[in-house]
């Protein structure tokens, strides 16, 4: 799964500070693999994964996320966004009655079994609806939404039977007679595009004058999908898509796809063969269901536990060593982007109180560059054994570096209390290792 495949990519990653442009390749690689498994059109994922690089690229990393945390956030949100962000509700017109819904797609797609299971929906809400078998091509065709209807308790209009036109403009008139306020309208569909259904379809639109014209798709279909939902857009036109048949197991890329190349949103999913399996589209589950990531908060929240370890083998670290100039200024710079040594101290039990009020805890930008600009006016031998930094010094590092010597001097203080710290630190650590060691 692409879970695994990131997890392995991102393992690789792990601990890289900021992503060079060859990291970022190679995550982009295994999203493009498994966007393609989920059957979105190739074309759409050169296009979407270069998107996504583009916005690697440009992203700050962000401090609180590890490299990988960052690289899946970004493409989430991005495949999120382009699925449409938000739901898509069916809109009724307020003042008509009945709202008329068309029903287009190819055979096979799930527009009989859509119909019947939108009709259960809004009947479900309150509504009246009545299904108009207007597939007049296939014997069975009314037959089934027939059955289908009984099973809901919706009435079915057939009318004659072979004029898919004549049969549609009579469940209009039906439906204005028995009171029913909506008109769902099953249409015949083919294999493949055709000519005469495509007729048909804008034939049976210019005699209802549809509110809504819903495409049925099916989630299994691959790479053709592209060239079908253009097809009918530009013949028909749809107001939006229903995918069919996600409870099994499509990726349901497809659905990223339509709305790459048309537009048009998902409005209803389709999820099985009983009639209260349709469900409103959620774009970031279907995100997730594209990138084969259902379990993308364990991911992250992997990340973050593999991060929080990197941070206190870190602080042990600098622990175990003590510090110079330069591992302050490093540290300084290393703790302001883990959070501060409060986060550091958090991490020791007893110790954030302590802590507390230690010099650097909370460190801003400013301040960091006033000690670099500081450190950097050191010697070597200044850096590596500040003990040596005397008065004389003192007054030509802070005119080297543009401070003054009383900052020069409340530098080297803190550097002297933050080995103090650590000594306690240490002492601290050591006892509870003492402590283990027995055990
Ligand atoms: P139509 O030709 O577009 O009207 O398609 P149908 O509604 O007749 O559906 C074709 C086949 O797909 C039928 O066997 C349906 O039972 C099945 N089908 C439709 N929608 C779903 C779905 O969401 N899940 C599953 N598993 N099967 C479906
Ligand atoms: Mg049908």
């Amino acid at each position: 799964s692409l879970s695994d495949r990131l997890q392995d990519t991102f393992d690789k990653l792990r601990g890289k500070g900021r992503l060079t442009e060859d990291d970022i390749n190679l995550a982009m690689r295994e999203i493009r693999m498994a966007l393609l498994e989920a059957d979105v059109n190739f074309r759409v994922v050169k296009q979407f994964v270069g998107r996504c690089k583009e916005k690697c690229m440009a992203s700050e990393v962000l401090d609180s996320l590890t490299p990988s945390q960052n690289v899946v956030r970004i493409v989430l949100d991005e495949l999120t966004q382009l699925l449409g962000s938000t739901e898509s509700k069916l809109v009724l017109a307020q003042n008509r009655t009945p709202n008329v819904i068309m029903m287009v797609g190819l055979q096979g797609s799930g527009k009989t079994t859509a119909s019947a299971k939108l009709a259960y929906l809004l009947k479900s809400q309150g509504h009246s609806p009545l299904l108009a078998a207007c597939d007049t091509h296939r014997p069975a065709a009314a037959d089934q939404l027939a059955t289908l209807g009984g099973e809901i308790g919706v009435s079915v209009f057939r009318g004659d039977g072979k004029d898919a036109v004549k049969v549609a403009s009579g469940a209009i008139q039906e439906a204005v007679d028995h009171l029913n306020d909506i008109v769902i309208v099953d249409t015949a569909g083919r294999l493949q595009i055709d000519e005469e259904m495509m007729q048909e379809a804008v034939a049976i639109k210019q005699a209802v004058k549809p509110d809504q014209i819903l495409m049925v798709v099916d989630a299994m279909t691959g790479q053709d999908i592209v060239n079908v939902v253009t097809e009918f857009a530009n013949r028909v036109d749809f107001d939006g898509v229903i995918m069919s048949k996600l409870d099994g197991d499509a990726r349901g890329g497809g659905a990223l796809s339509v709305r790459e190349v048309t537009g048009k949103p998902i409005k209803f999913v389709s999820m099985g063969e009983k009639p209260d399996s349709l469900e409103v589209f959620h774009p970031d589950r279907m995100a997730k269901r594209i990138l084969g990531m259902g379990d993308v908060v364990g991911i992250i929240e992997q990340a973050q536990k593999v991060a929080d370890e990197q941070q206190a083998a870190d602080a042990e670290r600098m622990l175990r060593e003590g510090f110079t100039m330069d591992d302050m200024l490093a540290q300084m710079q290393q703790i302001r982007k883990m959070g501060g040594l409060q986060k550091i101290a958090s991490m020791i039990p007893g110790m954030d109180r302590a802590m507390a009020q230690q010099p650097g805890a909370n460190l801003d930008d400013s301040q960091l560059t006033r000690i670099e600009a500081i450190i950097h006016s050191m010697t070597k031998e200044e850096r590596a054994k500040p003990k040596v930094i005397n008065g004389q010094r003192r007054k030509r590092i802070a005119a080297g570096s543009g401070r003054s010597v009383q900052e020069v001097n409340q530098l080297i203080k803190q550097w002297g209390e933050m080995n103090k710290m650590m000594g306690k630190m240490r002492g601290m650590m050591s006892a509870g290792n003492s402590k283990k060691a027995r055990r």
